[in-house]
């Protein structure tokens, strides 16, 4: 199994920004609204998440580190409609196999807390009373110390460092009213209030995309037949000067679809934006039922049971809105 797992990690865990993500996506779907993230040498010597999310009781701490343990998906209506960010159980396993894995939780209405902690996937994790407040802490050290392959492929401390602050850059656009904090060797890098009012909306997406593109971003609010898309696209006197702003998020998963970018582009260029790269922040909201997401553990890519509906919709939503400030 130790074997299976590390492969199965090869998979899930490419760097340490993987760790990132799948840790932030627990601490999100046990229903955090505060999330710390710390990172110790670009996530290889430490990567800590600490939530205040629902927990987990004493009994399920070994279950959780296991593969295929989920408390996420019962039925297969639950599958067909997942809503939540995680489900194949496989993340906490993967980790564990590759790192020295410690996880401290407390449930939000018991007193006490309990840690369990495993060093490259050792089976009879050992449970000890801890000290924590009501969420999880998960601790991640030494990532891959014993799989030196894939060691080797780790870059500088910064470019994995800055590859974990996209991560939490997307999650925080993500998830606008959970509060974030990401520190790097002890400096806070980001601390983003949770943001509930539309003007602690514009302000947070002011701190991670840049206030030149709030300011010139055109707010998106339509919904038609089930399905609701809000956010902002850039107008075209926007300059970007950094690398692609681009953020779709369906039903709070951020993905990189086809159909989406399609019908983003096709707007942009009727309205005469030619040559323009769009950059936006988008959300859109639809049935669970409607969206497969269950394509591919790490490709950010969905698949939308009525595919021409929601392209046509993003295309009208879009092209009406910017035709209206057409330059
Ligand atoms: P998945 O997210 O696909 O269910 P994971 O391996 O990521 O699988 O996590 C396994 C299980 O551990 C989850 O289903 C959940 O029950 C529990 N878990 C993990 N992280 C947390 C957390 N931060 N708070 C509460 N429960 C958690
Ligand atoms: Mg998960």
């Amino acid at each position: 199994p130790r074997l299976a797992n590390q492969i199965a990690a090869g998979e899930v865990v490419e760097r340490p920004s993987s760790v990132v993500k799948e840790l932030v996506e627990n601490a999100l779907d046990a229903g955090a609204r505060k999330i710390e993230v710390d990172i110790e040498n670009g996530g290889v010597k430490l990567i800590r998440i600490r939530d205040d999310g629902g927990g987990i009781p004493r009994e399920d701490l070994p279950l959780a580190l296991s593969r295929h343990a989920t408390s996420k998906i019962e039925t297969l209506e639950d599958l067909e409609a997942v809503a939540t960010l995680g489900f194949r159980g496989e993340a906490l396993a993967s980790i564990c196999s590759v790192s020295r894995l410690a996880l401290t939780s407390r449930p939000q209405n018991q007193g006490e807390a309990w840690k369990v902690e495993v060093e490259g996937r050792e089976m009879k994790p050992e449970i000890s009373p801890a000290a924590h407040t009501p969420g999880t802490t998960v601790e991640v050290r030494d990532l891959f110390y014993n799989t030196p392959a894939r060691r080797k492929f780790m870059r500088t401390e910064k470019t994995e460092f800055g590859h974990i602050e996209e991560i939490i850059k997307r999650q925080a656009l993500g998830r606008l009213s959970v509060a974030f904090t990401l520190r790097h060797n002890q400096k806070v890098v980001h601390q983003l209030r949770p943001a509930a009012s539309e003007e602690d909306h514009i302000r947070r997406i002011g701190q991670l995309c840049g206030a030149n593109f709030i300011e010139s971003a055109i707010p998106i609010n339509v919904s038609a037949s089930g399905l609701s898309l809000t956010g902002w696209v850039a107008k075209p006197t926007f300059s970007r000067s950094q690398a692609d702003l681009q953020y779709f998020f369906v039903n709070g998963r951020v993905i990189r679809d086809k159909l989406v970018a399609h019908a983003v582009r096709q707007a942009y260029q009727d309205v005469l934006y030619h040559g323009r790269h769009p950059a936006f922040v988008l959300y859109l909201e639809l049935d669970p039922a409607t969206v497969d997401v269950n394509v591919h553990p790490t490709k950010h890519e969905v698949r939308f049971r009525e595919g021409r509906m929601v392209h046509d919709f993003l295309f009208r939503s879009l092209h009406r809105a910017l035709a209206e400030v057409k330059p």
